[in-house]
Order: structure tokens, then sequence, then C-alpha cells
């Protein structure tokens, strides 16, 4: 007889994207598909010094055991650095350290989804988190969104029609939208957390990581307008897109008893974030590197994130449609099949690896209704000009 499995995984398959990734190591290549940040921003220098002190100064904290909650002087240095991005009065035991906000999302897969619960993600999302909530049994609903990110009024409609467990949203340069949510309509989501009484999950691993002007406040700084609201936002923060994803530190910010609840959960799951990596976290934020960082990785992204659109204009034209990203990693595009072009997202990635160039078909991003004319371009990890030969090679691929 084959090994029974649990039931809770009949509703998860591997990622569709994972197929993909396997043909990503044929020579040549330039791939657009990850989702990675570019290693050689890893502000390694840095990272050994704070890694070295860490060892040096604390290898008693560093190296043991440690509370769940999170390694204190890292505690501390997020609070921080929270209260610098405008969340007023965050304290240290406010917020618990995760291992990566990826485990922050399945804490609050943990602690709030029973089987058959509804939650609200925005159309498209991030996979693993549809993978994930899946996991616990959620019955995903798909707000759609423009530009502006999601549109709050269909959202108020599916709440009042859904009544959901909590609202998902990555408000700031989405994966793999790129989209910004505007400031009225964050405005509005504290509005909606309040009046229907429903958590709202704020996902913000990509805040950091604008081009050009600052991005309006996130959800959770914006309840220093609506104090009513501070209950109602859960925040995920993460340390993987500006520092680096291999140190596996992320941070959940929400009300006490979420947080008690979610702390306990982790104890059972991992006991701690590794505590090294807390440790030379929290000695690299202390460093005061961090801002020189920031703007190193915004004028890269930034350049890159452009040559990506020039090009895109220059080799696809009307065959394409997309908005400029302001920030994050990713343009979210949508095939037009103008001038009698394809327009079939998933064909257009089989004809495009012939011509060695690779990037994510959209439609595993939707947890309801895809639309599979759209596509995600990553623009992080290839350079300036593998940027233009790669999009080139798209547009020879239409
Ligand atoms: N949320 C979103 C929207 C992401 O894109 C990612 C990384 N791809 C994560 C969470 C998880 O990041 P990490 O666990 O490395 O913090």
């Amino acid at each position: 007889m084959p090994l029974q499995f649990a039931s809770r995984l009949d509703n998860v398959e591997t990622s569709a994207i994972r197929e993909l990734f396997k043909l990503l190591g044929k020579p040549g290549i330039i791939s657009f598909a990850g989702g990675f940040p570019d290693s050689a921003m890893f502000d390694i220098d840095g990272l050994k010094q704070a890694a070295d002190e860490a060892l040096t100064h604390e290898s008693g904290g560093a190296l043991q055991y440690g509370a769940t909650e999170g390694y204190e002087p890292l505690r501390t240095q997020l609070a921080d650095f929270m209260q610098a991005k405008g969340v007023a009065g965050v304290e240290s035991n406010h917020l618990i350290v995760t291992t990566g906000s990826q485990q922050a999302l399945d804490l609050l897969g943990k602690t709030m989804i029973s089987p058959g619960d509804k939650v609200i993600v925005e159309g498209p999302t991030f996979l693993a988190t549809i993978q994930c909530f899946r996991l616990y049994g959620a019955e995903l609903i798909s707000a759609p969104i423009d530009a502006d990110g999601v549109q709050v009024n269909q959202l108020e409609q599916l709440i009042v029609q859904h009544k959901p467990k909590f609202v998902y949203l990555i408000p700031t340069f989405g994966n793999p939208s790129g989209a910004l949510l505007s400031l009225e309509r964050r405005r509005q989501i504290l509005e909606l957390a309040v009046k229907y009484q429903t958590l709202v999950v704020e996902d913000d691993p990509y805040g950091d990581l604008y081009f050009g002007a600052p991005p309006p406040p996130s959800i959770l700084a914006l309840t220093k307008e609506m104090p009513a609201a501070r209950e109602w936002i859960a925040h995920c923060g993460s340390m993987s897109k500006v520092l680096s994803p291999g140190l596996r530190v992320g941070w959940l910010i929400a009300q006490p008893e979420l947080l008690a609840k979610a702390t306990m959960c982790k104890q059972f799951s991992d006991a701690h974030t590794s505590t090294f990596a807390q440790a030379t976290a929290a000695r690299y934020l202390k460093s005061g590197r961090m801002p020189e960082t920031l703007k190193i990785v915004r004028k890269a992204y930034g350049a890159r994130a452009h040559a990506m659109g020039e090009a895109l204009k220059k080799h696809l034209g009307g065959a394409i449609e997309f908005t400029q990203p302001q920030g994050g990693l990713f343009f979210w595009a949508r095939l037009t099949g103008a001038g009698g072009g394809i327009q079939d997202a998933a064909e257009f990635a089989k004809r495009a690896i012939e011509q060695g160039v690779a990037f994510v078909p959209g439609t595993p991003f939707y947890a309801a209704n895809p639309d599979p004319s759209t596509l995600r371009l990553s623009f992080a990890t290839a350079n300036v000009e593998k940027i233009e030969e790669g999009v080139g090679r798209l547009g020879r691929a239409l």
C-alpha cells in the first residue's frame, strides 16, 4: 500500500513554475524568471563585520538556543527600523522575529485558518502564499487589482459577501504585480478593517526598494491617523530583498493576542530563528550601513527597471502592455495580441526558452480566474546589457 499522506495536501500542488525552473539550466539562457535579489548587491563586507562582531562579543547569545520571540538586540533594532519608517510607538515586544517573512505567513495561516475559512487575496498574488494558505484549508477569494493596487470597492463587496478570516495584501510593489497601492486606498483599507472588524495582513518585503520618490507610508504606519485600526493590521517585514535572503530574517508585527499565538506555533515549528543570523542582522542594523546599502540597491535596481521598460517598448511595442514599476523587482505585463501576436503567455514562455530567455507566465499567481495573457518579468538579476539582450530575444520569440 502506498504511503497515506495528510489530506491537507490534497489542496496543494507543487509549484507550476518549478517545472519551468528546470529549463533554466540551459546554457546561455537569460532569466527574468526568478524572484531572487542579485547576490552581487549583498553587502558582504558589512555582513562579515557584523558576523565577526556577533561571534566576538556575544557568542553566548549568538550561538546558543534563544527565545522564540526573537533575539532581543535584533527586536530592538527592528522596532527602531520600523519607527524610522513612520510606524509610531513600536516597541521590541510588539514584534516577533521569524525565519523569513515566509514563516510569518505560515504562522498567520496556522493561527487563523481552519479548513473551509475564506481568505481574500489579490489577483494576482504571491504564489507561496496561495499554497501556504491552501495547505491550511483556506478557500481563497481573489480581489482584482489595477495599477493603483487592490480595487477597494470590489474588496469591500467581497468582504461583505464572504466574511473572510482575513485579507492578505502586498500593497507596496507587489509580487508579481509590481503595483503600488495609492495613499487614498490605504486609508480606505484602514476604514474597511475597522468597519468590518477584519484582520488585514500587510506583506511588505519590497517597501524599501523604491527607485524615485518614496512610496506612501505602510498601512501599519497609517494607523497613527486611525488608532482604532491598529489591532486589525498585521505586518510582515523581511531582510531578504535588501540585505540577504539566506539570512532568513523576517518579522511579524500584530496585536498581542495574535502575536502570542503565533509565538506558540513557532515554538513547535523551529523553536526560534537562527540566533547567529539574528545577532548578525542586529549588528548590521546597528552599524549604520543600511542607509548606504539601500541607496546602492535602489539605484542599481532602478537602472535595471528603466532599461527593461525601454527595451520592452522598443522590442515588443504594442504587443505588450505594462505599468512601469516604481520599485520592487518585477514587471507585470499583458500580451495584447496586437498585430496578430501571441496572447497566451504559457505558449510565449516556451517560444522564449527556445530563443534563450525565460520568464514566468502569470496564471499560477491567481488564486481564481487567471488571466492567461499575463506574465511576470524580473529585472533583478540581469545587468542592463543582459536585459537589453534578453528583451531583444523576447521580441524575436513573439
Ligand atoms: N512575501 C512576498 C510578497 C515575497 O515576494 C517573498 C519572497 N519572494 C516573501 C514574502 C518571503 O520572503 P522571505 O521569507 O525571504 O522574507
